[in-house]
Parts: C-alpha cells; sequence; structure tokens
C-alpha cells in the first residue's frame, strides 16, 4: 500500500476510515499507464469543502463522488488560484497565479456581462497544451474567462462550447426580486443568461432547470464521440452557484433541502460520467479530477454550501474559501486512499503534460508544480508554498504547516446591519491588516483557531521573505477585469 504523506500512520488512518481495506487498495498498480491518458476535469461553481458526503455531510447523500473516493484518492489539502470564480478558473486553466495574466482585480472581482477583457490569446491553457499532443477537446458549463470572441473556449485550445458564459446569476432582469431573497429560485426567467454552442448564442434565458442535466448529456457524448483519441473534457457546472436549479427528478428530493438537491443532482452526473468511462471500457486510460472554483457562499445561508470545519468562505483567504473537496480517480493506475500532500488547481497542467509527455514552453512563469508523482503514488509533493490572493494582494502565506495571514477582510457580498443607513445597507469591507500576521498551524489546527505567533517567530520570518521573493516575481501586466 502507497503511503502520501510522511505520517504514513495517518493515511492508513484516513484510508481505513474510507472503508478500504489493503487489498483493495492495492489492486491498482498492477497495470501499465497509458501514454497518452485522458483527462476529465469536473468543476463545481462554489461547493463547499464539506458538502459532500465522504468530506463530512450529514444530510447530502452523494453515492457517486463518495464511491469515486473509495476507488480513487479523496486529497484534503488542495487549492484553488483564487477564492472566486473568474481569478480561479484562469490559475485552472493556465497553470499560473491569475496576478500574471491580468485576470484578478480589486476592483472588480471577476467579469460581468458589461466586461470587455478575458484570458489573454497568449495565455497557454491546458487544452491548448495537449490539443498540440493531439489531444480532443470540449468545455462545458460555466468558463468565465471572457465572453467576448477572441476569449471564448474556442478561442483558447477547445474544439467545442456549451454552456453559460458567466455567472448564472448575471444579467439579472430588472424588477424582478433580489435574489438575496431566496424567493426567486424556480424562476429562470429572472436571470437572462445566455446558452452558449461554440461562439453563438442558441438560448436565452437559458433554462437553468435543466442545465445540469444537459451538460451532462453533452458531456457523455464528447466522450462517446472522442474515445478512439485522446481527449480533455473540462466540465465545469454552473452550480450550485445561487440561484440555486435543478431538474424534476432532483426537486425537493434531499433531506438537505434545495442545495441538497442540487449537490445531489451533481452527484448524479458524476456517476453517469464515471459510468460511461466504464462502460466505454476507457476508464483505465482516463484520470478524473473533481473540485470546485472556490468555497461555498455563506451570505445565502440555507441556499450556500458548507465549508465543514474549516474557517471562511467564498470570496476571503480563511481556508474555506480556497481549500476544496477534491477527488482523483483513475482506475488500474492510481491506488486509492486519502492524500493529505498540499497541491493546487494550478498544478493539474504541469501533472497532465507530464502525463502524457506534452511539451510546456520554457518562456512563462508557471506557478503550478508537476505532482504526477503524488497522483501515481510515487513521490511527494513538490509544492511547500500556497499564496492566498484576495484580488491583486496576497493576503496570507501558507509554508509547510503553517498560514500567516497579513491581511483579513470579510467574505464576498459581506454585509454588516450596523453600517444600514438611511434605509441601504453599507458595505463595511476594509482590510485589517496585522503585524505581526496570524499564524496558524494547518496540520493541528485546520479551524484556524489558535493565532501562535508569538511562538513561532522564526517561522514568520521565513514566510515574509518568501512573499517578498514571490512579489518580486510578478510584473505588471494589463487587467482584463477593469477593460
Ligand atoms: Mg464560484
Amino acid at each position: 500500500m502507497k503511503h502520501f504523506k510522511t505520517k504514513s500512520s495517518i493515511a492508513l488512518a484516513g484510508m481505513l476510515s474510507l472503508g478500504l481495506t489493503q487489498q483493495q487498495s492495492s489492486f491498482a498498480t498492477e497495470k501499465e499507464k497509458p501514454s497518452r491518458p485522458n483527462f476529465v476535469v469536473i468543476f463545481a461553481d462554489d461547493m463547499g469543502y464539506g458538502d459532500m458526503g465522504v468530506y463530512g455531510h450529514p444530510t447530502i447523500h452523494t453515492p457517486n463522488l463518495d464511491e469515486m473516493a473509495h476507488e480513487g484518492q479523496k486529497w484534503t489539502n488542495f487549492y484553488v488560484a483564487a477564492p472566486v470564480s473568474t481569478p480561479s478558473r484562469a490559475g485552472l486553466l493556465t497553470g499560473r497565479l491569475p496576478i500574471r495574466s491580468g485576470m484578478c482585480s480589486d476592483e472588480r472581482r471577476v467579469l460581468f456581462p458589461d466586461s470587455e477583457g478575458g484570458l489573454p490569446p497568449d495565455e497557454i491553457t491546458i487544452a491548448e497544451a495537449l490539443k498540440g499532443n493531439g489531444y480532443r477537446t470540449a468545455a462545458i458549463g460555466k468558463w468565465h474567462l471572457g465572453h467576448q470572441s477572441p476569449y471564448l473556449p474556442t478561442n483558447h485550445g477547445f474544439e467545442s462550447y456549451f454552456g453559460i458564459p458567466y455567472s448564472n446569476d448575471m444579467d439579472k432582469v430588472r424588477g424582478t426580486a433580489d435574489h438575496f431573497t431566496l424567493a426567486e429560485n424556480e424562476r429562470y426567467q429572472a436571470y437572462n443568461v445566455p446558452l452558449m454552442r461554440d461562439d453563438e448564442i442558441v438560448e436565452r434565458p437559458a433554462d437553468q432547470r435543466t442545465i445540469t442535466r444537459r451538460y451532462t448529456e453533452e458531456a457523455v457524448e464528447k466522450i462517446k464521440d472522442f474515445k478512439g483519441d485522446p481527449f480533455f473534457v473540462y466540465l465545469a457546472h454552473s452550480m450550485p452557484h445561487i440561484p440555486l436549479f435543478r431538474s424534476e427528478e432532483f426537486k425537493d428530493t434531499s433531506v438537505a433541502g434545495i442545495y441538497g438537491d442540487v449537490i445531489e443532482e451533481i452527484d448524479w452526473s458524476v456517476g453517469r460520467i464515471l459510468e460511461t468511462l466504464k462502460k466505454e471500457g476507457i476508464a483505465e486510460n482516463t484520470l478524473v479530477v473533481f473540485t470546485s472554483d472556490n468555497g461555498p457562499w455563506h451570505i445565502f445561508k440555507t441556499h450556500g454550501g458548507s465549508s465543514g470545519m474549516l474557517r471562511g468562505a467564498k470570496g476571503g483567504t480563511f481556508e474555506g474559501g480556497m481549500r476544496e473537496p477534491t477527488i482523483f480517480w483513475w482506475p488500474g493506475v492510481i491506488d486509492s486512499g486519502v492524500v493529505m500532500d498540499m497541491a493546487t488547481t494550478m498544478d493539474l497542467l504541469p501533472a497532465f503534460c507530464s502525463l502524457s509527455n506534452t511539451q510546456l514552453p520554457d518562456d512563462r512563469i508557471y506557478d503550478g508544480y508537476d505532482v504526477s508523482p503524488l497522483i501515481l503514488g510515487t513521490g511527494k509533493s513538490p509544492r511547500d508554498v500556497v499564496f492566498y490572493y484576495r484580488g491583486e494582494q496576497v493576503y496570507s502565506v501558507r509554508k509547510g504547516d503553517y498560514k500567516a495571514h497579513f491581511i483579513t477582510r470579510l467574505e464576498y457580498g459581506s454585509k454588516t446591519a450596523h453600517f444600514m443607513t438611511e434605509g441601504e445597507f453599507r458595505v463595511k469591507d476594509t482590510p485589517t491588516h496585522h503585524d505581526p500576521p496570524l499564524l496558524y498551524n494547518l496540520s493541528e489546527d485546520p479551524a484556524e483557531k489558535y493565532n501562535v505567533a508569538e511562538e513561532h517567530p522564526e517561522v514568520i520570518a521565513d514566510i515574509r521573505q518568501i512573499l517578498e521573493e514571490h512579489k518580486e516575481s510578478i510584473k505588471p501586466v494589463e487587467n482584463q477585469l477593469e477593460k
């Protein structure tokens, strides 16, 4: 049995909690890894660390995700590049921090329907890199990296695109009730979001009640169509971002309410995709990664998800904003178990390239590391540092077990009642600077409760130096979110 972290007893304990036996976990290593495996990335929107059964949710029923984790790997220290959508997606697809592509902003944290910018054409996405090595490629679902022509998926290495090009709460129809009331979730017409195929709008407003099902059908069709060639399918669900929608089959079926319905439909979708890979006989040629773009949107109460035991949520730089529930699945090739080493979505591009012998250009800085040895169980993670950006600023840094918060701030969209004046809520959302920084030991204290800054000045000094060196590597580029 492979151990994925130095403290192997912890990994073993994790495996046992998944209900695995040593015999079950060792079936994998007998088969050779294919030279150009398929890659499927399933990216939920605003799903929290605590939102599936295998990550501890007591009432959301996720048998397919749980089974995926049993057969594959449950990663417990996996991060995204940013705590909100657009920069998080830019980080995943380019392997680079969004600050390097101009895809983050202190003024406008994501792209909006009136935005003119997008992911610059000279950025190289996973799709573009793999396409150069003979891969078929498809993007399905939420894009949010620019809906103007030069920035659409079909201009970034994807052969096809089917989805809503930005968030599903945008293009709100004037005069309809505020979605903060939670009152309007059956009325998809209140959100005039377009559904696109390639570069054309095919439905507006998109009937969001069927969107998870239709994305899934598209993914299944692409997998069947591509199966003779190596492929990369990027399936970025629009859900469970508010407003919440689910198909008739999942309506009022979860004991966890409408949010549970939505997650359980995504779980069904995962089951359909894994079942298709098995039926088509290509499961052992396919690495599937499931994760989420950022933490849950807490301000929407029961319509937002849960960070589980983690502190914080979407938009913030406490763990709940950026640590995601993440499963790797590749039957017959990777050992099952719990992976506790650190990794991020930015590590997928270098890892996929390594696993498929795809060359990457050496003319740019990559923030991702090749974590393929960690996936394959042949080595440790090369990553020891995570930078937590809010907009264009680094708010906190993790080095090994320790995380230092230099700046903290409220989560995305937070409002405080005591700032209510003249009948309007005023946002009290100013940064708080910490010197010395708040310091937490995330291995002993994953909930970030106990500040240990006074006991570890040497750790803080080390992290300060890492931060200074990182800042020196950042070169100014045109900001795409403020165009
Ligand atoms: Mg999101």
